[in-house]
């Protein structure tokens, strides 16, 4: 069953600056999130802590490459917007990496969703006498327009709780990145050479009419895909670094590994894999429609290069091999997500049939095979050597 995890193919990233590995902490024609709307000071906290760490990102790269003479300033910010949105442009010498403030709170609300399911991380408490996070939400279940909804009843134990904020951030984490790979590939400037009219939108919005234009886009995706799961390698880190002060439910979760920080990373690496399968499926239903569309490859195509590539930079951080870091995950975390979507309605067991498995060989292929056609397309905006793609 466990056919992602068995095979390393090589990806093809564009390899990043070397300081970007070690993160330095330290009116707009979008209408920006008012967080003072939000009634819930931990749901405040919550997105500044995203915000601040974004900021981190952008000020990382500001220094890491030098912002290209274009561009004065990155700004990493939620929009004021009901879809599951997420988009990048340049506008007045402002490059924006903009994503709908609804995208961690619906995200928020789907992991409750899924960790409210006792045979999803069984090891973590879920007695009823002990559930101290309850509510009923009227969760959105198609994430487009016209956003059709399901009542779901939550109910989560402080650990239950902790481990869904913890994947959900690392969800959320992962989009803003993604909108950070496609601005260091240049593909916001390409987009807007090819498509005058509109900035490069992520689930909806797109209106774009060309086969040429889908071939390039998916393979865009592939790319900002890459980066971003290679970025996102150092909060991996940042949860393993408090599996022993703020985040206690990962030594409930695997108590056998509580003095084995190398254990602890390979279970943190599986579960944020996971969950980034969560995201993949529940994004799924923006693909091709009528009048939007997406051009994310599949969701086991994704999920083939991007555990290759977390794996991979995981495991450069911590001298792990890949193969080490790529046991059991399959089955003790993937798996069990699927089930838990299925039975809350969701289409996810049927995205990972045969059908599905074969389509994804061939996608992944062509992904590969199109390097070199696409390659050279962005070069004059690409913050990264293009001739270096794939050394
Ligand atoms: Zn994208």
């Amino acid at each position: 069953m466990n056919r992602v995890g068995k095979r390393f193919r090589g990806h093809y990233l564009p390899p990043l600056n070397a300081q970007l590995s070690h993160w330095i902490l330290i009116m707009n024609p979008y209408k920006e999130f008012d967080t003072s709307k939000l009634h819930d000071n931990e749901l405040k906290r919550y997105f500044a802590s995203i915000m601040k760490t974004m900021k981190e990102v952008a000020f990382s790269i500001e220094r890491g490459y030098g912002l290209p003479p274009h561009i004065k300033e990155i700004r990493p910010l939620f929009i004021e917007e009901k879809g599951f949105n997420a988009e990048a442009d340049i506008i007045d010498g402002i490059a924006y990496i903009a994503i709908s403030a609804s995208v961690p709170l619906l995200l928020r609300v789907l992991f409750d969703i899924l960790l409210s399911d006792s045979e999803v991380f069984p090891q973590l408490p879920q007695e009823e006498s002990n559930i101290k996070v309850r509510y009923e939400a009227p969760f959105i279940f198609n994430p487009r327009p016209p956003f059709e909804r399901k009542q779901f009843n939550i109910g989560l134990t402080i650990e239950r709780a902790d481990a869904a904020r913890i994947l959900s951030d690392k969800c959320v984490k992962f989009i803003f990145l993604h909108e950070f790979g496609h601005m260091l590939c240049g593909h916001i400037e390409t987009n807007r050479e090819l498509n005058p009219d509109q900035p490069l939108f992520e689930f909806y919005g797109d209106t774009t009419e060309s086969e040429t234009y889908e071939g390039l886009r998916r393979y865009w995706e592939y790319q900002a895909d890459c980066i971003s799961a290679d970025l996102l390698a150092q909060y991996i880190d940042t949860t393993v670094n408090h599996a022993h002060g703020a985040q206690k439910w990962i030594s409930k979760l695997i108590p056998e590994h509580e003095h084995d920080t190398n254990g602890i990373v390979k279970h943190v690496t599986g579960m944020t894999i996971a969950a980034l399968n969560v995201l993949f499926m529940y994004m799924d239903n923006c693909r091709f429609d009528a009048n939007t569309r997406a051009y994310h490859p599949p969701v086991i195509t994704r999920m083939m290069y991007i555990k290759d590539s977390l794996f991979t930079s995981v495991g450069e951080r911590h001298n792990l091999s890949p193969h080490a870091l790529s046991e059991d995950y399959y089955d003790l975390y993937v798996e069990p997500f699927i089930f838990a979507m299925d039975k809350s309605g969701f289409n996810a067991a049927e995205l990972w049939n045969e059908l599905h498995w074969d389509n994804a060989d061939t996608v992944l292929d062509e992904l590969t095979n199109d390097r070199e056609k696409h390659r050279l397309r962005c070069r004059q905006w690409s913050w990264l050597n293009v001739d270096e793609w794939g050394a």
